[in-house]
């Protein structure tokens, strides 16, 4: 569990307690577009546990979990901007982290367009 009792913001959106544009979902993993987008294609893969803080976390605490985040990353890439996709896990405060709860940033082009470096 995070240092705090309360359920992280990511947690809240699982629970429909925070709407959000949900594009996927499972038993153990939320995806849905993030509010602040970064991209022409940015979407959030989210495990449903907040057992982890960071990626770092979730590799040594359940690496099958990380693959499947990263599928899941592929999949929806798949879908939403024609395969290709940037994958990035901030870890830490430096980094821009605030959520506390990890979460792979899927971020893509749409047809006509590239990412910026
Ligand atoms: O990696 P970092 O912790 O900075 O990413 C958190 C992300 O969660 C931000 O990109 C922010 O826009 C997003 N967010 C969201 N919906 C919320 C709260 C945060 O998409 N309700």
């Amino acid at each position: 569990m995070p240092d705090s009792a309360e359920p992280s913001i990511f947690t809240r959106i699982v629970a429909r307690e925070i709407p959000a544009d949900i594009v996927f979902e499972n038993d153990t993993i939320i995806a849905f577009r993030d509010i602040n987008p970064q991209a022409p294609v940015h979407l959030l893969v989210v495990p449903k546990t907040e057992e982890y803080r960071n990626v770092s976390e979730l590799a040594e605490g359940d690496p099958a979990l990380l693959a499947e985040i990263v599928a899941t990353a592929k999949r929806l890439a798949d879908e939403h901007c024609g395969g290709d996709f940037r994958l990035i896990f901030n870890e830490g405060e430096t980094t821009g982290q605030t959520v506390f709860h990890v979460h792979a940033h899927v971020l893509g082009a749409t047809q006509g367009d590239t990412l910026a470096e």
